[in-house]
């Protein structure tokens, strides 16, 4: 099969909230450190982010909480408006584009699963998946066999009619799954999509992502706050701390050459 060429880059990305951040972003050879950030009263969220995301690989973007990781990611979406940086998709400036052509790149390109599902409490599963299909002007039948087909993907035939509080937390959040790649993307963004759920359950959605993955060899970004996952699925990892990727590595790399102490403190409970 021919390689589609699906790559995100996204260089020097600053994310800040709070007072004149116009100001501390004017000079781009000068740009503030945390101490400044802090100073000023503004929240540092991402400072000067960089990371090039690869055709069909899985990378992780690692850290605790509030370490920025959902900003980032809603910056590489563009759900939010960095404060600086340059993020490009396929060769396409993602920040010039104009709304009309980001809410269509979101549906069709874009597929993206929450922490905590966002499924709609009133609709049915089938209902749910097909959601995204709604704008696209395909009919009833059409939408809803693209549905049942994802719903067979992950597992979950048999609980169509289902509402989403009948569900457990694994299903639901299989729902979710469906409906992020029901529209065929290209690019696949999870935020922290098992941090809810019991470990054990947790354990058999990731096993059901990589097999998912197998199959459908999407161009993915996932967060997480647990080392442990991030080891487990990626291809690569970028570790975040305060706003700032301190390292972009390998599982193996990670582990055997830390780039830093912080870095280490994670690598060194794992056998
Ligand atoms: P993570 O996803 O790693 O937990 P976030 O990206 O959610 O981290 O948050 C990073 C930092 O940015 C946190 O200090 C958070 O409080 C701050 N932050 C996020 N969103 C906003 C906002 N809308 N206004 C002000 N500060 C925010
Ligand atoms: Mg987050």
């Amino acid at each position: 099969a021919a390689e589609r060429p699906v790559k995100l880059d996204c260089r020097g990305v600053w994310k800040l909230y709070g007072p004149h951040i116009d100001r501390l972003l004017a000079d781009p050879s000068n740009r503030p450190s945390f101490e400044d950030l802090q100073a000023a009263g503004v929240v540092g969220a991402v400072r000067d982010a960089d990371v090039q995301i690869r055709q069909g690989e899985i990378f992780v973007i690692m850290g605790l909480s509030g370490s920025g990781k959902s900003t980032l990611v809603r910056c590489l979406s563009r759900l939010i408006e960095p404060s600086a940086g340059a993020i490009e998709f396929d060769g396409t400036d993602l920040l010039s584009m104009s709304e009309k052509d980001l809410i269509a790149l979101r549906r069709t390109k874009v597929g993206m699963v929450f922490q905590n599902f966002a499924l709609l409490p009133h609709l049915t599963v089938l209902q749910n998946v097909a959601f995204p299909l709604d704008v696209q002007g395909l009919n009833r039948a059409t939408r809803e066999a693209r549905a049942m087909e994802m719903i067979r993907t992950v597992g979950l035939e048999g609980r169509e009619q289902y509402y989403p509080r009948q569900l457990s937390g694994g299903q639901q959040q299989r729902v979710g799954i469906a409906r992020s790649l029901v529209g065929e993307p290209e690019l696949w963004f999870l935020d922290e999509p098992f941090s809810a759920l019991d470990p054990l359950i947790r354990r058999e959605m990731q096993d059901e992502f990589l097999r998912l993955q197998n199959l459908l060899h999407k161009t993915i970004v996932f967060i997480t706050h647990d080392f442990e996952e991030a080891i487990r699925l990626a291809d690569r990892i970028a570790v975040m701390k305060d706003g700032q990727i301190v390292q972009t590595a390998t599982p193996e790399e990670l582990i055997l050459n830390p780039a830093t102490d912080y870095v280490a403190e994670f690598t060194k409970h794992i056998p």
